[in-house]
């Protein structure tokens, strides 16, 4: 009898998050070929893991069940899957593909509309946790799709995560992530704007952080950004100009529905600032240097 946990998996882009993604399906026992768009990561990556190695998306498709993409926006995810030698054109009917990447939910159903024209499915399975949590396993994992993708997905989807909602049809996977990075932006650059006030009222900012933490203040954006934007640490877990197209997403979807979002329209503008001021391949704790310049003082 055939096994319904799929056990050959494509992996297309090995970023910060896809790599750590992909490491863990292979410490699952799936295997693997993986594709990235420089391939010197994709041979490190295959050296160090045992993955097999694609030369294009269709090569990895052609030699899989599932392809799981981790890229950056919605036209990088139509060129992997449906460009010229896209996944499609190693697919055989059937194949399941499981979209990681933050590209949010229009993007997503008509990526889904043109692959289901050749055969194969989708599901969209954006990602919260940043590296440390794609490292060890434990992102939280919000997927759209049918009941019957979602459960065809989920053992992949297990070996990332630890927790994994599905949110309901195709797209609604999307739409939560874009909805919970707005408030992620809106909540760092209030952490930020917090830490100054207290700067140039001249209170000890240790004091400050540690009762906020045990606080009604309280938010996973001071545990683990208040630290960074003191430092002027901004090591790489999360992209400023990735954050901003996020939000960026949610506002656009918003305004298509007539749903207004005004806090996350300001952090739009801090972000775009940050961006514009060099910091866009930065970890977003750079947003500080925005908010200071408006402050006219540094942490
Ligand atoms: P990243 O480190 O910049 O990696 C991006 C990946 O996309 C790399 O493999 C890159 O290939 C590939 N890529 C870029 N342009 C491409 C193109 N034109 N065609 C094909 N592949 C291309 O980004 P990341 O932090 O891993 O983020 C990936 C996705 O996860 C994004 O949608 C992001 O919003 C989302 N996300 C990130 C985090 C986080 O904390 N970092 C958390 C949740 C969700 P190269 O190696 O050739 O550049």
């Amino acid at each position: 009898m055939m096994s319904p946990v799929p056990d050959r998996i494509a992996f297309l882009g090995l970023g910060i998050m896809g790599s750590r993604m992909a490491a863990n399906l292979s410490r699952a026992g799936f295997a693997l070929t993986v594709w990235n768009r420089t391939r010197a990561k994709a041979e490190a990556f295959a050296t160090e893991h045992g993955a097999a190695l694609a030369d294009t998306p269709a090569q990895a498709a052609a030699a899989s069940d599932v392809v799981v993409t981790m890229v950056v926006d919605g036209p990088q995810v139509e060129q992997v899957l449906l460009g010229a030698a896209g996944a499609v054109e190693g697919a055989r009917p059937g194949l399941l593909c499981i979209d990681c990447s933050t590209i949010g939910p229009t993007a997503t159903r008509t990526i889904g509309e043109a692959l289901a024209t050749h055969g194969v499915h989708l599901v969209d399975a954006p990602v919260t946790g940043s590296s440390p949590k794609a490292q060890d396993g434990s992102l939280t994992i919000m997927a759209g799709g049918t009941t019957g993708d979602f459960d065809r997905a989920r053992p992949v989807l297990e070996a990332m995560g630890s927790l994994i909602v599905h949110a309901g049809p195709l797209g609604h996977g999307q739409m939560v992530k874009l909805i919970n990075n707005a408030l992620a932006a809106i909540n760092a650059a209030a952490v930020g704007e917090a830490l100054l006030v207290a700067k140039r009222a001249g209170v000890d900012l240790d004091a400050l952080t540690k009762v906020v933490a045990a606080g009604a203040g309280s938010s996973t954006m001071l545990e683990l950004k208040a630290g960074p934007m003191r430092n002027h640490d901004y090591a790489t877990l999360f992209k400023t100009e990735h954050m901003l197209k996020d939000v960026n997403l949610c506002l656009g979807e918003g305004k298509a529905l007539g749903a207004p979002f005004p806090s996350a329209a300001y952090a739009r503008e801090i972000l775009t600032a940050a961006t514009g001021r060099g910091y866009g391949e930065d970890d977003f704790a750079a947003l500080i240097e925005v908010l200071e310049g408006t402050a006219g003082i540094r942490l």
